[in-house]
């Protein structure tokens, strides 16, 4: 089998709805695993688009209790971390009810959505695989957005941190750190033409990302070819941290 293949794998794609999710769910069943797409909204239109291989869940992984028991209930072998949240606010206005919003969706739904992963994979004593999907703003500081950045410094710790003991029990972590992706997100960006052209410049690729620039490095690390990755944070920018 192809050391790409995700055939006879379950992979739990969280924030599957739209975005990056919606392409790293695609992604996967084309790689022949099947797929829980998993949102707070349904994701009927990912489940649509993959035709038979996935399975729509309509979850708020901002209740802890909810990726509990949905490990518990399902064998999931790969977990997709997508789901994340930002607030536009400068450091100098910036809410507890912002940081409340973003450290619980990008922090702690993260961390205690692995925890309960490695917990029924090791239970099972199989193996498994961990997808942290972070940012640029793991290594940036970013314009207004302090709560955000401050979450994705934290995932890429997170994302290191469990490899002592996970990586014995045969679970891989690692994350994937966009920069400039068109997502619907990105469309103000990508509408303005003076900030347009001033980002393209600051990339050596000389474009934005795609979501299937994301979606394809998330099957990688998803795989047996990336059996031996611990702990890594994929730059995924076109160059920009690099330059
Ligand atoms: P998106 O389009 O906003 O998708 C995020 C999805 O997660 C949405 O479907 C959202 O549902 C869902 N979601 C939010 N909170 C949830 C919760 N508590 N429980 C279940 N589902 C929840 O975001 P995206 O642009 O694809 O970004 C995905 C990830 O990439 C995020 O972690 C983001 O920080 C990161 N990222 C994005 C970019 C970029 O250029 N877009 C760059 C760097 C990093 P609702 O629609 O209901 O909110």
């Amino acid at each position: 089998m192809s050391p790409f293949s995700l055939a006879g794998k379950t992979a739990l794609v969280t924030g599957a709805y739209t975005g990056f999710g919606q392409g790293i769910a695609i992604a996967m069943a084309e790689a022949c695993a099947h797929v829980l797409c998993a949102g707070r909204r349904s994701c009927v239109d990912t489940v649509k688009v993959i035709n038979g291989q996935a399975q729509d869940m309509i979850l708020d992984f901002a209740d802890r209790m909810v990726a509990k028991d949905l490990c518990a209930a399902q064998t999931i072998d790969i977990s997709i971390n997508n789901v994340g949240i930002i607030r536009r606010d400068d450091a100098a206005t910036s809410t507890v009810g912002d940081w409340h919003d973003v450290i619980s969706i990008n922090l702690r739904a993260l961390f205690f959505t692995s925890q309960s992963f490695a917990q029924s994979v090791s239970e099972r004593q199989a193996t498994g695989k961990i997808v942290n999907i972070t940012s640029f703003l793991s290594f940036r500081g970013g314009i207004r957005g302090p709560s955000y950045t401050a979450s994705k410094h934290a995932v890429a710790g997170l994302t290191k941190a469990p490899c002592d003991e996970w990586a014995a029990t045969g679970i891989n972590v690692s994350a994937i750190a966009p920069g400039y992706i068109k997502t619907s997100n990105t469309e103000d960006l990508l509408a303005d033409p003076v900030r347009n052209t001033a980002i393209v410049e600051r990339i050596p690729a000389g474009r934005w990302g795609e979501t299937i620039d994301i979606a394809q490095s998330a099957v990688f690390l998803a795989a047996t070819a990336s059996d031996y990755i611990y702990g890594a944070v994929l730059n995924l920018d076109g160059g920009w941290l690099a330059r």
